[in-house]
């Protein structure tokens, strides 16, 4: 079985209506109790109500072992929706929960076994509405606009590791909530208190319903100062314990550390981050950004959003998945998952063209037979299913008489009115402010820290004159400051040596004709192929490497139709555009991963970590970069795929809160990976 395989858990209901997991023998809660219980030992066992109220940061991190029914999460989630009513301005604006689970419930399960709840109904529903796939690694749920949900599916023992701590921690509150240590002993070991230590911040507390004394000695030996409060109910006693300020060890890996962004003095202040470049990329950290509460300033040059690559009519939206399920493979599906769970929601309220009618990949030739094959391996048929050629011609509606196979969550999306949706939604919160036809010519950091960008702005075309002649130049100040521009990203001498590549595309605008308008779903192949939007379908994309020319050529047009027709001949009623479609640019790094993190300081890095690997052992430096300047670039053409969640993951590392990815997949984004990875092989880098 591939190790990405999640198994959900098999229950049984004992009389009274409590889930029993078979494989364990225990009950999840107990009949009729499990919220107060709920309450007594996590909730109060922890003091939460009072420490929301004088917490020293925005945000407050609770983590468990165990999620299960949810029911911890969600009491909590409720807590904190009482707290904020009394305390409208105490200190903790947002709560973020983090669980861990390895058999996670199916959904009917967790349906049926909240019903239990009519307290928590509304808030229930949320989270089933947003449940997500058994599929391994972090789901980030967005609970309500102030309350977020990491649910790690996977074994605590493998998960924990992978979780990023900084350098100081990142949890607030533990909740150990595995089955009773004698049935489920894996969930209370030694290495198992030593993460938790690790992943807590100084002055972290925890709770736990058991009063076992190897758990009380083993959390001592992690770092905590342990005490032995009374028990819920009957139980004689349970545990309490709070993390002692002691020093950490030096940070393992310390040239993937991910340099937080630069803070306001005092908690109630607001930082200041300007980015550049109004894509699909900026405009989904704008969107990011303003919902927790920073003031944002989005720069572009064109006189709109999404003038670059984020400006075509229809982008097909699915993971980039491979047989191995590598990091690759990971960090495509958990966007994808993430988007779908994001993107509902705003693309209904802002009106974004859609559908989520399925993406079918064609076996066209031997090396993609074999190519989809391998994907099939290690997922669920909710995330991708085999078809015969019957089963294509009939999904896709076009006789293409060859096997395939079907993401039947994606579809496609519209990316330039998305990238306009996540920028109104930005507008709404009051903190962001856009400044069109802008450009950035250079940025210099002061001697306070602070970035100055020097930007030249020109007035608008009108209508009348058709040009515009009038420019005027601006300093503007920032705290952050986060290029989002793409292959124009290398401009600036501080990031020119980032290996970004440019890529030119072109794509079809294709009238609809008899053939093409039963058409059901996207269509992949050498190239791909859309349902029809107002009467126009997109056949795409040419892909020439290190070519930047914009205008328009009719041999990539005719390229892009040939691929077509010899795939599909059945579509035999397709004319020539006649240049009607777009040219683009993508931003692409060679490993087909974006670059998502600090600027590195690429010399600087170089010499702090020359002679490796023999220095394994010697504790090195934190990475040299430019603090405060941040990078998200080379998406290439599936930024719709990856944007919403990246921005979740840049925006957690300037604001210093956990990540919805592990430490590896976190290093594989690292702007400074490629160098880095060949110093630590010893190689040459030029
Ligand atoms: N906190 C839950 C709630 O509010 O409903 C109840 C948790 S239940 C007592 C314990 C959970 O730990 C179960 O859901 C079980 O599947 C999970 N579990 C058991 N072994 C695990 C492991 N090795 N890694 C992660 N989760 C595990």
């Amino acid at each position: 079985m591939s190790p990405h395989f999640i198994t959900t858990a098999c229950l049984d209901w004992n009389d009274q209506g409590t889930p029993i997991a078979a494989a364990f023998d225990d009950i999840y809660f107990y009949s009729g109790q499990g919220l107060a219980e709920s309450r007594y030992v996590f909730i109060e066992q922890n003091n939460l109500a009072h420490r929301w109220v004088q917490h020293d940061s925005p945000l407050f991190v609770v983590a468990e072992t165990g999620f299960g029914t949810g029911l911890n999460m969600l009491a909590t989630w409720h807590a904190f929706l009482d707290y904020r009513r009394q305390h409208p301005k105490g200190n903790a604006q947002r709560l973020h929960l983090i669980s861990v689970e390895k058999y996670p419930l199916t959904h009917l399960d967790l349906k049926q076994a909240l019903s239990q709840w009519p307290e928590l109904s509304t808030l229930s529903e949320r989270l089933l509405a947003q449940y997500p796939n058994a599929v391994t690694g972090c789901h980030r749920l967005w609970l309500d606009d102030k309350v977020s949900l990491d649910l790690w599916l996977g074994d605590v023992a493998d998960v924990l590791p992978q979780m990023e701590a900084g350098l100081a921690g990142k949890v607030d509150a533990w909740y150990l909530d595995g089955f009773a240590p004698s049935k489920n002993p894996e969930m209370w070991t030694q290495s198992l208190f030593n993460q938790i230590a690790r992943l807590a911040r100084n002055g972290s507390t925890l709770s736990t319903f058991t009063a076992a004394s190897f758990v009380r000695r083993g959390l001592t030996e992690a770092g905590f100062d342990v005490t032995r409060p009374k028990g819920f109910g009957r139980k004689r006693n349970m545990i309490t314990g709070v993390r002692r300020s002691q020093p950490r060890p030096p940070y393992s890996a310390p040239w993937f550390w991910r340099r937080p962004g630069q803070m306001a003095a005092d908690i109630k202040s607001q930082t200041h981050t300007v980015i550049i470049g109004a894509g699909i990329a900026g405009a989904s950290l704008a969107y990011a950004l303003t919902r927790r509460g920073q003031q944002v300033t989005l720069i572009e040059q064109g006189a709109e959003p999404a003038v670059g690559a984020s400006g075509n009519r229809q982008a097909a939206v699915y993971p980039l998945l491979n047989g191995e399920h590598d990091t690759l493979s990971q960090i495509y599906l958990q966007s994808f998952l993430y988007g779908r769970r994001l993107l509902s929601p705003l693309m209904k309220e802002h009106q974004v063209a859609h559908d989520w009618c399925g993406v079918v990949q064609l076996a066209f030739n031997e090396k993609s037979a074999i190519k989809i094959a391998n994907i099939l391996a290690p997922f669920n048929t909710d995330i991708v299913q085999p078809l015969t050629p019957d089963q294509v011609n009939k999904r896709t509606g076009v006789q293409a008489n060859l096997e395939g196979i079907e993401y039947p969550l994606a579809g496609w999306v519209c990316p330039f009115e998305l990238t306009k949706a996540f920028i109104t939604a930005a507008h709404q919160s009051g903190l962001l402010h856009c400044h069109y036809n802008t450009r950035v010519r250079s940025l210099n950091q002061q001697e306070n820290q602070q970035w100055q960008l020097n930007v030249t702005h020109s007035a608008p075309a009108t209508a009348k004159t058709q040009y515009s002649d009038s420019a005027s130049t601006h300093v503007l100040l920032a705290d952050n400051v986060i290029l989002a521009n793409g292959h124009q990203i290398r401009e600036l001498w501080q990031t020119r040596q980032l290996t970004v590549s440019s890529v030119r595309g072109q794509v079809n605008y294709q009238p609809s004709t008899p053939t093409l308008a039963g058409l059901n779903t996207v269509v992949c192949y050498e190239g791909y192929l859309t349902p029809q939007w107002q009467g126009c379908h997109c056949v795409g994309a040419s892909y020439a490497h290190d070519q930047e020319a914009l205008e328009y050529q009719a041999s990539d047009e005719q390229d892009n139709l040939n691929k077509l027709t010899r795939t599909l001949p059945a579509l035999n009623d397709i004319t020539p555009t006649l240049g009607a479609g777009r040219v683009s640019v993508r931003a692409v790094c060679r490993d087909h991963l974006p670059l998502v993190g600090a600027a590195p300081h690429k010399s600087q890095q170089l010499q702090q970590y020359q002679n490796m690997p023999q220095r394994h052992k010697e504790s090195l430096p934190l990475p040299d970069d430019y603090p405060g300047l941040y990078v998200m670039s080379a998406l290439g053409s599936r930024g719709l795929c990856t944007a919403p969640l990246l921005a979740e993951v840049l925006v957690a590392q300037l604001l210093d809160e956990p990540y919805p990815l592990t430490r590896e997949q976190l290093a594989s984004l690292n702007p400074n990976r490629l160098w880095l990875r060949k110093r630590l092989k010893g190689k040459t880098v030029r």
